[in-house]
């Protein structure tokens, strides 16, 4: 099976094609990240526009790189949600307008399954599979039984986790997306600043990240207050810490208690170095392989969505020309 997929959902232009759910052929990642920058955020009109303009190229150059025709494609996958409304729907329109002309099945993929199967792009998943998501918009941790079925166990209460991360970096004035420049500085760091935990409920796998963006604010402000400056590496390595320390703790537990034969994590947040080498650590001491994603198919990709996608063509799941962009889509 060879799919193309496209992801439109945010503020990455991407269009893949990918064999058998597993091979990447083309990959190709067109980032507005420098038109938000000045913003400090994804503006979701300027997203919408770029998309508009990137697509038709994204696709001229995902379709050379793989030096793939138009016969050998089976089918188009798109993500059809969550994500920005305006920018789902550009996606959503060319996957329309390319399964019309070009006569494919279109399947319309879930965003977040998309970051699961991105590591299926590395190795063949093994069920049951314990998946932490952290990414930009979701924190979450999703048992899988079989291919495409999703459980959720545990989910953030209020922001995610990459949301946090952004939104730490703006306190700290550091630029867009701050996720990074936490990551980069929490090295040079000390875990100075005791920084809470939320553990929520014993036995509870949801995680909440407000009550530490309010601890780091307040901390912040009462330094200045006594004319104290705090150092930027410490802060960000101190609020890290806190992130890993549960992220890690919860993974490991919901791991072991329903006898996972593999982890994967998945999202933007993937990417960060204290977490992979936390869960790396951790994982060791146990029996449960973890299998941590490149860096470049942790952010937002369309090899991702081809590969999620090629699991719901194989098990016969198409979607019609009336597909539509669904912003709060969940993941079942
Ligand atoms: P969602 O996938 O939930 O719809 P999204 O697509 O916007 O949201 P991703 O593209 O998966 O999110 O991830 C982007 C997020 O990941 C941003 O919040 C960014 O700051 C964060 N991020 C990227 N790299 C790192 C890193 N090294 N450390 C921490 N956070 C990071
Ligand atoms: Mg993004
Ligand atoms: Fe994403």
């Amino acid at each position: 099976t060879i799919l193309l997929g496209i992801e439109t959902s945010c503020d990455e232009t991407a269009v893949a094609i990918v064999k058998n759910g597993r091979e990447i052929l083309a990959n190709v990642v067109a980032s507005q990240i420098d038109s938000h920058k000045r913003f400090g955020g994804v503006v979701p009109e300027i997203a919408s526009r770029h998309h508009v303009e990137q697509i038709t190229y994204v696709l001229e150059e995902a379709l050379q790189q793989s030096n793939t025709v138009w016969e050998a494609i089976d089918g188009i996958a798109v993500t059809e949600g969550p994500g920005l409304v305006g920018a789902l729907l550009v996606g959503v329109n060319a996957a329309k307008a390319l399964a019309f002309a070009k006569q494919k099945p279109l399947i319309g993929v879930h965003h977040i399954a998309g970051h699961i199967y991105a590591n299926r792009l590395e190795k063949e998943f093994e069920f049951p599979l314990l998946a932490l998501i952290v990414s930009g918009g979701h924190t979450e941790l999703v048992l899988m039984k079989s291919h495409g079925a999703y459980e959720l166990i545990g989910e953030t209460r209020d922001d995610a986790a990459g949301e946090a991360y952004d939104k730490v970096a703006r306190m700290l004035q550091l630029p867009y997306p701050g996720g990074p420049q936490i990551d980069r500085l929490a090295e040079l760091g000390e875990e100075a600043i005791d920084f809470p935990r939320a553990w929520l409920e014993q036995n509870s796998y949801d995680f909440s990240f407000s009550g530490l963006k309010s601890s780091v604010i307040n901390t912040i402000h009462n330094a200045k207050q006594r004319g104290k400056e705090l150092r930027k590496e410490d802060i960000a390595a101190s609020f890290q810490a806190s992130v890993i320390d549960v992220l890690t703790t919860k993974t490991v537990r919901a791991a072991k208690e329903f006898d996972v034969k593999q982890v994967i994590i998945a999202g933007g947040v993937a990417a960060n170095r204290g977490l992979r080498s936390a869960l790396e650590a951790e994982f060791a001491k146990t029996s449960i392989p973890l299998l941590i994603p490149p860096l470049n198919l942790c952010t937002d990709n369309a090899a991702m969505i081809a590969a999620a996608g090629t699991i719901a063509f194989e098990q016969g799941r198409r979607s019609g020309l009336e597909l539509n962009a669904r912003p709060s889509l969940l993941l079942k």
